[in-house]
């Protein structure tokens, strides 16, 4: 299904309607891997700043997005339910940040730590810190 139905479905099944502020965010958010609220707001000239923080609350609410700590930074994303899971590798050096696509063997050893501490996972987040391959010479 695409992404944007998938918004509409989520929005109308909640009893919200899909209004333009909410399209626009979601299409900005859509067309990065992360980004801060900052460079969001910057990114939608058209979209009114208040709205745009409404709409992200309601985002977050609704489980449509999340917030990530990356590096030093909170960064908003889609939820892995609107884009697909991965990891983040944070460079110290450049401030680069690297998307690391789902590797199963980490997503299995995740689970199953959570399982011995008798943990209900429903999230998590990981991030690995150091220096990208450029900054390494
Ligand atoms: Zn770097
Ligand atoms: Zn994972």
């Amino acid at each position: 299904m695409p992404k944007n139905q998938l918004l509409n479905d989520c929005l109308i099944k909640q009893g919200y309607s899909v209004t333009t502020a909410r399209r626009l965010v979601f299409g900005a958010l859509e067309s990065q891997e992360s980004i801060t609220i900052k460079d969001l707001i910057g990114k939608l000239p058209g979209v009114d700043r208040s709205s745009v923080y409404r709409t992200i609350k309601l985002f977050e609410d609704l489980g449509i997005v999340k917030r990530v700590q990356i590096g030093w930074k909170y960064k908003l994303e889609l939820s892995d339910n609107f884009s697909n899971h991965h990891h983040h590798a944070f460079c110290t050096n450049c401030k680069i940040i690297l998307t690391l696509h789902e590797d199963s063997t980490i997503e299995r050893a995740i689970n199953s730590l959570a399982r011995q501490h008798t943990f209900l996972l429903a999230d998590h987040q990981l991030e690995i810190q150091g220096l990208c391959q450029a900054c390494q010479v």
